[in-house]
């Protein structure tokens, strides 16, 4: 059986690959310091699969950690996850993004470069594009100068796994820019958990449904979109975790890879309220409020390359992801 170490892998998507890589038929090793998600989540993994995921509580930045990880594994490759990952306090705290991020990540490089196991998934972003630019992007569209921290860490990241493949061209590295993963198992037994007040759409909408939240601030009704509010492209959490697992196959490759993971279509945050609405025969109150800083009016991915090079394309529709979202926050209101 191929191992795979899941850095990050208690998270919200983490977990979803968890469960994907098990039905599979690869192991499941997770390495997560659990500062941002719950033990339980991969106790629900193991319900959904009747498997078993193999649990590290370590940080990547440890390097001691990894002596016993990669000691007692035989490890075939590594999805790399763990990291902070809110816009908002990236801002207010830069160096605790640059330590976690890009200095984890070069600690799990160099243990994996140690241990010649040179194969690698990165979960990178949308954010790494110019998203004042192009509004349909594609895998050669222009990067940008990120608008936070945090999506510096990934444009940093990027770079350093491209450098590291020209150093070394033993290496498998796929880079897997999502676009914006919304969801939940069907199961709704593992779900995306967020600690206070939501920050992202689709957390914001379900707490508002549970009547945890009065309204959903809508952040501005004046962008140049067709109904005025901002757009994106909205992808089932296990759709991206299938991603995940057709981009495995390109460690039999040698090479440096990158792929949207995206739907293709775009959705307004209107469209998104109402669509929900409708999968669900729910209202929900929401008003419009003054634009989020650094939001981007429209983007949404072109992800023909991962249909082409991967076999993969996201099958699941915005009524799917509104309807599985529901479903795990509904019979989860207080998360985990
Ligand atoms: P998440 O916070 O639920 O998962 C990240 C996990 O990493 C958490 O379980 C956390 O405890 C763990 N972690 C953080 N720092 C760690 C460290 N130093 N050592 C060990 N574990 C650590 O977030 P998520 O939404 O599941 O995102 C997973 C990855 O995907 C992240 O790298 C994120 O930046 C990236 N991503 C997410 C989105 C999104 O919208 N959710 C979009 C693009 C990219
Ligand atoms: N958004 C909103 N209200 C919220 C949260 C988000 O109107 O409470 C909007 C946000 O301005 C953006 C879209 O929803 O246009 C998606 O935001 P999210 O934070 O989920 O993802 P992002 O695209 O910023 O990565």
């Amino acid at each position: 059986m191929k191992n795979i170490l899941v850095t990050g892998g208690a998270g919200y998507i983490g977990s979803h690959i968890c469960v994907e890589l098990l039905n599979q038929g690869y192991g499941a090793i997770v390495m997560d310091n659990l500062c941002n998600s719950s033990k339980k989540a991969l106790a629900r993994v193991e319900e959904i699969t009747g498997k078993r995921v193999k649990f590290y509580e370590a940080d990547i930045r440890e390097k001691s950690a990894f002596d016993e990880i990669f000691t007692s594994n035989d490890i075939y490759g590594v999805i790399h996850m763990a990291g902070l990952k809110a816009v908002g306090e990236s801002v207010k705290e830069p160096l605790a993004y640059f330590d976690n991020n890009i200095g984890g990540t070069i600690v799990l490089l160099e243990a994996m470069k140690k241990r010649r196991v040179k194969r690698m998934i990165f979960s990178s972003s949308a954010t790494v594009y110019d998203l004042g630019g192009e509004e349909c992007l594609k895998e050669t569209s222009p990067l940008g100068n990120s608008t936070s921290p945090y999506g510096r860490t990934k444009s940093v990241i990027e770079q350093m796994l491209t450098d590291i493949y020209a150093s070394d061209n033993v290496w498998s590295i796929v880079m897997l820019r999502y676009f914006n993963p919304i969801g939940a198992h069907k199961s709704g037994l593992i779900g995306e958990n967020p600690k206070g007040i939501p920050n992202n759409l689709m957390p914001y909408i379900t707490q508002v449904a549970v009547g945890k939240r009065e309204r959903v601030n809508v952040f501005g009704g004046d962008y140049n979109t067709p109904d005025g509010t901002c757009v994106r492209d909205y992808i089932h959490v296990m759709d991206l975790a299938d991603g995940h697992i057709k981009a495995i196959r390109k460690f039999e490759e040698t090479g440096l890879f990158v792929y949207n993971l995206g739907t293709g279509c775009p959705q307004s945050v209107l469209e998104v309220i109402h669509a929900f609405e409708r999968a669900n025969d729910l209202q929900i109150q929401y008003a419009i409020a003054p634009r989020r800083a650094g939001d981007a009016a429209k983007y949404y991915a072109n992800a023909d390359k991962a249909g082409e090079e991967l076999g993969w394309k996201a099958t699941r529709s915005i009524e799917d992801m509104c309807r599985d979202s529901w479903n795990w926050q509904s019979k989860n209101p207080d998360g985990y």
